[in-house]
């Protein structure tokens, strides 16, 4: 029996789960080379031949897309000429994952050049395939995402964490990442335990743990007594979740009995069939990245048509607010967003790289406005800085509703308005004063104000929302929307805290948008507040 060992890291997303540990490899394990390229070229023949075999079993239960990346990877591994570079830089000398990396490598750049959206769609499956075979010849399993399990890794991408499977409940513990990570976002917004931050978690045969996630706690191997420990902090947490819950069909309240309008954050539509729309005002943010699947093609005008219309639909007459693509920094997409930016979350993101793909930009605006005539939608574009971006945004977005005019398509033009999340807009909002709305995405105010990467675990402790700098910002924010009639929220994840709530409403905010998890949490807060 191993011995308990506990870890302390940083709480990313609440809860309490105790279940079996799934460690994600990573590619870039250690791997010792031979020196004998006849035991380096066996070693990558039968590393292929596992990657095909893997690939295979996966074949069985996918369908659709997903059964055609499988297809597309498994020809690749048996195309000779592919395999063919690797094996003769290995018959020179070269250890066989050196080789491999190099061969695929070189294949991932042509395709990623491709002036075809489809290949450049593709260059993630090679990247896939790439790192499934590096994997086998370091000799870690596959990637594989246990459903049920504590998944511990590195760090994961939010395209995992959308595959993966919660159906049976599951946490998160990473050696690095961040609380304010797009990954803990989605996972608080499912309510998945996760903790960050954690430093080297070694496997050591360890097969079951307890995560905790508020108080960023992770055992590995707990004993009886701390399993019975934990199990009573679950029941407690249980408890004051059905209290909170008491909250949940009713208008979210202060003290006083003045309302606040609360209004959810969603990623996905699959997200509505657990949500009752009863229990909010609406829809505040809608992260419409979340369509756009890295190494998936990207959704034709139908597809986000039909998808905007299944939120507006699902909200009634209550408003629902999506926001143009934000792609780009900790979201990237391959063959849309740059490679090799020194620093993206301050390069090309969000309205700046969709008014460089026009096209992609004008498909979105196209299905949103279609999509208009089924409830009460507004349009928010992340990422603005300065007012010519909105400007150029309202001509292409009336540009699109001359074309659905003339063309005889049933469309609407949406109020359209801004995230403020560049401080240059929080400081100076007169200069958006065009927007139809704000909406404060505190998670990017906080990140460009403390000048602090929201995916770097090393800097995660100045990520701090409730910085006077930061309050001080959305402050004036809201000061400024009030005395010029321009409606003002804030949707970033501090909302759905409620320890920062009182400050919140000290600033003047009457509108939040906050994560489904947390609704009934954050009525309960609110109902507290003087
Ligand atoms: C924000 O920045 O606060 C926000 C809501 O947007 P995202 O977290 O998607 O960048
Ligand atoms: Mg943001």
């Amino acid at each position: 029996m191993r011995h308990p060992v506990e870890l302390k890291g940083k709480p990313a997303s609440d809860g309490i789960f105790t279940g079996p540990i799934c460690f994600l490899s990573s590619a870039a394990a250690e791997r010792r080379a031979s020196g004998d390229p006849a035991i380096e070229r066996r070693a990558f023949d039968e590393a292929v031949a596992l990657a095909v075999a893997g690939l295979a079993s996966l074949t069985e239960t996918a369908e659709g897309e997903a059964a055609e990346m499988l297809a597309f990877q498994i020809a690749l591994l048996e195309d000779d000429a592919l395999l063919e570079p690797a094996r003769s830089l290995i018959a020179q000398g070269r250890p066989a994952d050196l080789a491999w990396r190099k061969t695929v490598d070189a294949e991932i750049v042509g395709y990623e050049m491709s002036d075809d959206d489809y290949f450049r769609a593709r260059a993630a499956d090679l990247k896939d395939m790439r790192d499934r075979v590096l994997r086998q010849l370091s000799g870690q399993d596959t990637h594989q995402a246990q459903a049920g399990a504590i998944l511990i890794g590195d760090d994961v991408p939010p395209s995992l964490f959308l595959e993966a499977d919660w159906s049976q409940g599951g946490a998160i513990a990473l050696s690095q990442g961040s609380p304010s990570s797009h990954v803990a976002i989605l996972a608080r917004s499912r309510g998945i335990p996760m903790v960050v931050g954690l430093g080297d978690i070694v496997s050591n045969g360890h097969a079951e743990a307890v995560i905790d996630g508020a108080s960023g706690l992770l055992v590995l191997s707990p004993d009886g007594a701390q399993k019975r420990l934990w199990s009573k902090k679950a029941g407690e947490l249980a408890a004051q979740r059905e209290r909170d819950a008491l909250f949940l069909d009713k208008p979210a309240r202060l003290k006083d009995g003045s309302r606040i309008e609360l209004l959810i954050n969603v990623a996905g539509a699959d997200e509505l069939d657990h949500l009752d729309s009863g229990h909010c005002d609406g829809i505040g943010l809608m992260r419409s990245e979340f369509l756009f699947r890295d190494g998936k093609p990207l959704p034709d005008e139908e597809m986000q048509y039909q998808a905007y219309r299944r939120f507006l639909e699902w909200a009634g007459e209550k408003p629902v607010t999506i926001r143009t693509l934000d792609i780009g920094g900790d979201k990237p997409i391959t063959g849309l967003t740059p490679e090799g930016e020194r620093n993206p979350f301050l390069g090309l993101r969000g309205i700046r790289l969709t008014l460089e793909r026009e096209d992609v930009f004008i498909t979105q605006l196209r299905a949103l406005a279609r999509a208009a005539v089924h409830g009460n939608l507004k349009i928010m574009v992340p990422m603005i800085t300065v007012a010519s971006e909105l400007a150029q945004t309202a001509t292409l977005l009336d540009r699109v509703m001359a074309d659905l005019a003339r063309q005889g398509s049933e469309a609407k033009r949406p109020p359209l308005g801004i995230m403020v999340e560049v401080p240059a807009v929080a400081v100076a909002p007169e200069l958006l004063a065009a927007a139809d709305f704000f909406s404060i995405g505190s998670n990017d105010l906080t990140q460009y104000v403390m000048a602090a990467a929201r995916d770097e675990t090393s800097v995660a402790s100045l990520s701090d929302p409730a910085h006077p700098a930061v309050l001080r910002l959305i402050e004036n924010v809201a000061r400024y929307g009030r005395e010029h009639d321009i409606p003002v929220s804030l949707c970033g994840d501090m909302a759905s805290e409620p320890r920062h709530l009182k400050a919140l409403i000290a600033a003047g905010l009457r509108t939040l948008s906050v994560s489904p998890a947390s609704i009934a949490r954050v009525k309960a807060a609110l109902a507290e507040i003087g």
